[in-house]
């Protein structure tokens, strides 16, 4: 009797431990927990709630990263944790800070149920699914490398002519730069410019975009972009649903306001809704998958893709039609800015996300494509002097702000040219500038009530500062405060006529009350304008000019355009415009 009394004891006790520790051994109390952690834009918060000793869910409270790359981060990281019983797994890879964030955050909120429970580190755990051997082989009409702007353009295109579409993206979400950028497009003769009274026409664009790139773009190029704008901008205004701010903003280096923006200010709305519609078209979007080589048949046909997935198998998406490189641009690979263009090493950050390393280029050129301006680097003036990203809540300078120095003074016109903006702010004392504001201007431009959790982490990191007098904004920075005066003084003597220092074109603002903002900012890497040439029907062209057969490219990866500098809102045109040829003319 005695020992089967101890052997049922020993039983429950094992299931006990059992049920409660999980595969880590930690037995947490119940209850819900939360915690914090470092993400890459701030605090990520987290509620952890334990049932019976085990995590069962864990919910996000605070999210400053960016909600379309972080959700799938952190549906995996979730389901890793609740399956492993700890907050020790992997990072998904492509997303290490907001992977970091997250996980600390779990981690913080375990601790609180029980400290002696959780691990430090990480484990080599793979949450990864393996496929089968039938499925590393994959057919489709279309295979497009890229979920970015052109990408996902490309695929719904393609697949509306009724083409089967593969889209390959190495990060674990889709979007690229065009999902975290402001998501504007210059449109000539748009029904915006018509509500806003603004006369346009292509050949004024076409004029403006070849002379902002120092007519080094590819005039032919620039036509189609120009001529095609309208259209596609009703495309996604009609087909794809898109919703535009009733505004026209006007970019540095364009002689009128001509970009329409998006609701929300940013990338997220376009991305998002050409997802949906890839959806209903029966797109297929294969995230963490990383294209490495294209297939070429020993004609010098492209017949496919080899990519590899976040279990380490390589699969072969075979393209019955063509292969669509939509890749993006190589802002984020130092070493081979550097090796175009050696003035652009690290002491330069990005503002691109981390998988915009030039694959796009490199998988082309070992095909054989030529390649055109590729020393041609852009920086883009007023970013994050932490981080390297785009500020949103700086281009309130396109609806007034104006550019100091330390010594309090301007010295540029600040609607300039994004290259010679930059310039001149490395030219400044300590490389930096920055950006004066007021709350009129700020209730023109809505800057900081669109993106509010960017000016939440920009005051926490204490590189903004909304001041009772100017005096205040300057000491903030320790800029000197008399010349502040001075030129703000002289600023605004010039309201209603011209700049008579820089040359400031538009209707001047002038700062008369307070409270002000002020802003520290620096130029960080944006845009590559140089790629992989292509003709006005998207195909890849080789060295000597000669369509690559099955070959397409569009987006940022493709070169020649832009010429040495490309216009601001430029971008999503270029990648919109090209992104539908390209998609349609390879369902053909
Ligand atoms: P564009 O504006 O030209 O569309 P984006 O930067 O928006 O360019 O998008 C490019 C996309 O291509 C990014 O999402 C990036 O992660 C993806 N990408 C880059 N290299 C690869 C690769 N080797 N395999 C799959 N996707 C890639």
């Amino acid at each position: 009797m005695k020992r089967t009394i101890s052997a049922v004891l020993l039983f429950t006790a094992a299931l006990i431990l059992l049920i409660g520790c999980g595969q880590s051994g930690a037995t947490f109390a119940d209850g819900s927990f939360t915690g914090s952690g470092r993400g890459h834009h701030g605090d990520i918060k987290v509620e952890v709630t334990i049932e019976s000793g085990s995590i069962a869910s864990i919910d996000v409270l605070e999210n400053p990263e960016n909600k379309v790359l972080s959700a799938p981060v952190y549906e995996k990281l979730s389901k890793a944790m609740i399956d492993s019983n700890s907050a020790d797994v992997d990072a998904v890879s492509g997303a290490s800070d907001s992977s970091r964030g997250f996980t600390e955050a779990v981690a913080d909120a375990l601790k609180k149920s029980n400290p002696d429970a959780v691990q430090e580190g990480s484990s080599d755990k793979q949450t990864a699914k393996l496929l089968s051997e039938e499925e590393l082989e994959q057919s489709y009409d279309v295979v497009i490398i890229g979920a970015g702007g052109a990408g996902l353009t490309a695929a719904v295109s393609a697949a509306a002519e009724g083409a089967s579409v593969a889209v390959l993206e190495k990060m674990p979400a889709p979007g690229g730069n065009t999902l975290i950028s402001g998501g504007g497009l210059n449109v000539p003769g748009s029904w915006m410019q018509e509500k806003h009274g603004i006369t346009d026409s292509v050949e004024t664009y076409v004029a403006d975009t070849l002379k902002g790139g120092d007519n080094e773009g590819e005039a032919e190029l620039v036509q189609v972009m120009a001529e095609n704008a309208l259209e596609t901008a009703e495309w996604l205004r009609d087909d794809i649903g898109m919703v535009f701010l009733d505004r026209v903003q006007q970019f540095g280096g364009h002689s009128v306001p001509r970009a329409l923006i998006p609701e929300g200010n940013s990338g997220e709305q376009m991305t998002l809704k050409l997802m949906d519609k890839g959806k209903t078209l029966g797109v297929d979007l294969k995230t963490s998958t990383e294209a490495h080589s294209l297939i070429q048949d020993d004609a010098g046909m492209i017949t496919g893709v080899l990519a590899t997935n976040s279990a380490g198998q390589e699969i072969s998406f075979l393209a019955e039609k063509a292969v669509i490189v939509a890749a993006g641009g190589f802002g984020s690979n130092v070493e081979m800015r550097m090796s175009y263009n050696p003035e652009y090493d690290e002491k330069y950050m990005s503002t691109c996300l981390p998988g915009i390393t030039g694959d796009g280029i490199a998988m082309a050129t070992a095909a054989d494509a030529g390649t055109t301006d590729m020393s041609f680097i852009q920086t883009y003036p007023t970013c994050n002097p932490v981080t390297g990203i785009i500020s949103y809540v700086a281009n309130s300078r396109f609806y007034g702000a104006i550019l100091v120095n330390k010594e309090g003074k301007r010295f540029i016109n600040e609607m300039g040219r994004r290259d010679k903006v930059s310039k001149e702010i490395l030219a400044q004392s300590g490389k930096t500038a920055y950006l004066l504001w007021d709350d009129a201007v700020e209730s023109k431009s809505k800057m900081i009530e669109m993106h509010p959790e960017e000016y939440k982490s920009l005051v926490e990191e204490k590189l903004i500062c909304k001041a009772d007098s100017l005096t205040e904004a300057a000491e903030y920075f320790g800029i000197d405060a008399s010349e502040l005066e001075k030129s703000l003084a002289r600023y605004n003597s010039f309201k209603g006529s011209a700049d008579a220092d820089f040359g400031r074109g538009g209707s001047l603002v002038s700062f008369e009350k307070a409270p002000f903002y002020i802003q520290k900012v620096v130029p960080s890497v944006h845009h590559t304008m140089g790629g992989l040439k292509i003709n006005t029907d998207a195909q890849v062209l080789d060295a000597d000019g000669n369509p690559i057969p099955r070959l397409y490219a569009a987006g940022e990866v493709a070169g020649g355009i832009h010429g040495t500098n490309r216009l601001g809102g430029n971008a999503i045109t270029d990648c919109v415009v090209f992104g539908r040829i390209a998609g349609s003319n390879a369902a053909k």
